[in-house]
């Protein structure tokens, strides 16, 4: 049992034994969702908020709650629809296409 504590402590870092696996480290700039009106890559997403009375709120105070909304295009301001994201990253496919 002590000979696993002075073992645990005197591990110099963990974290280099961890190999990088961040799937956004080498991101390709064909990978970025754009925009079908002007090609922008700056997206941000919306939120629709929703008030929340003080019944249902669980703190007795009428609380703000939110419900994740669409894509919106920072340049131009058009909102991306979500089966032109699905066209983008090819999801919507026919299947006949990639027979070999
Ligand atoms: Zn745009």
């Amino acid at each position: 049992m002590v000979d696993n504590l002075t073992e645990l402590k005197s591990n110099p870092e963990p974290s280099q034994t961890k190999p990088t696996t961040n799937p956004l480290s080498n991101i390709k700039e064909e990978d970025l969702i754009e925009c079908p009106s002007c090609s922008g890559k700056l997206l941000t997403q919306a939120h629709m908020y929703t008030k929340i009375s003080a019944i249902m709120s669980g703190t007795g105070k009428p609380e703000i709650g939110y419900i994740p909304g669409p894509l919106i295009c920072l340049s131009c301001g058009k909102i991306l629809e979500e089966e032109e994201i699905k066209k983008q990253m090819g999801v919507d496919k026919p299947s006949g296409l990639i027979m070999p």
